[in-house]
C-alpha cells in the first residue's frame, strides 16, 4: 500500500491519499482544492485510477454531488472498495451535523471529531451529545492500538492512537458526559 499525508501549514488542514499499488487504486481523504495537483501528479507517477473522494465533513453542508456519493456509500454497506481492501464509513456525528470516520486496516480517519478546537472554519461543536456518544461508542470502542490522523492539525500531531486519546484528549479523559456538556458553549 501507498499512504501519503498532505498538510497545509498556515491552516492546518490535513489530506490523506491510500493507494492499492497492486490495484492500481487509489482514494483521498478530504483532498483540498489547491492538493488537485499534487494529487494528480502522485497519481500519474504512480499509474493510479483514483475510486473516490471522500470527505469527513464539509463545514457550509454538503455539496449535492457529496451528499449523493455519501448516501450512495452508506447504502453500499458503509464499505469503500479500494483494491482488495476497504474502507469502512463509520457515522461518527459531533465536528458538524453529519461529518464521518473512514476504518482502515488499524487506521481511523476522524476528520475533525478528536480536533474540533483546531478547526479554522467552525471550532464550536456543533452538536456535542452526538460528539460525546461518537467518541465514546465508536472511537473508544476500538481496539487501543488503533492509530488516529486527524484532518485539523495546527498545534498537535494529526497522529494519535485511540489508547493516548483515552488517556490525554482535554474533553474525553477524565470528564463525565455532564462535565463535558457544560464545557461547550451554549
Ligand atoms: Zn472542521
Amino acid at each position: 500500500m501507498y499512504f501519503r499525508i498532505l498538510h497545509d501549514e498556515s491552516q492546518g488542514l490535513v489530506s490523506y491519499l491510500l493507494a492499492d499499488l497492486d490495484a492500481r487504486e487509489a482514494v483521498v481523504i478530504d483532498p483540498r482544492a489547491q492538493d488537485v495537483r499534487i494529487i494528480e501528479a502522485m497519481l500519474q507517477e504512480h499509474h493510479l485510477l483514483l475510486k473516490a473522494r471522500l470527505f469527513t465533513h464539509a463545514h457550509d453542508g454538503l455539496a449535492p454531488a457529496d451528499a449523493q456519493i455519501r448516501s450512495q456509500q452508506l447504502q453500499q454497506g458503509g464499505l469503500v472498495e479500494l483494491g482488495a481492501e476497504h474502507l469502512r464509513i463509520l457515522n461518527t456525528p459531533g465536528h458538524t451535523a453529519d461529518c464521518l470516520s473512514f476504518l482502515w486496516r488499524d487506521r481511523l480517519f476522524c476528520g475533525g471529531l478528536l480536533s474540533a478546537a483546531e478547526c479554522p472554519r467552525q471550532p464550536k461543536v456543533a452538536a456535542p451529545q452526538a460528539m460525546w456518544d461518537s467518541v465514546m461508542n465508536t472511537v473508544f470502542k476500538l481496539p487501543a492500538e488503533t492509530l488516529t490522523f486527524s484532518s485539523h492539525a495546527r498545534a498537535t500531531s494529526p497522529v494519535s492512537t485511540v489508547m493516548a486519546q483515552r488517556r490525554h484528549h482535554p474533553w474525553f479523559s477524565g470528564l463525565s458526559r455532564d462535565d463535558f456538556l457544560n464545557l461547550m458553549p451554549h
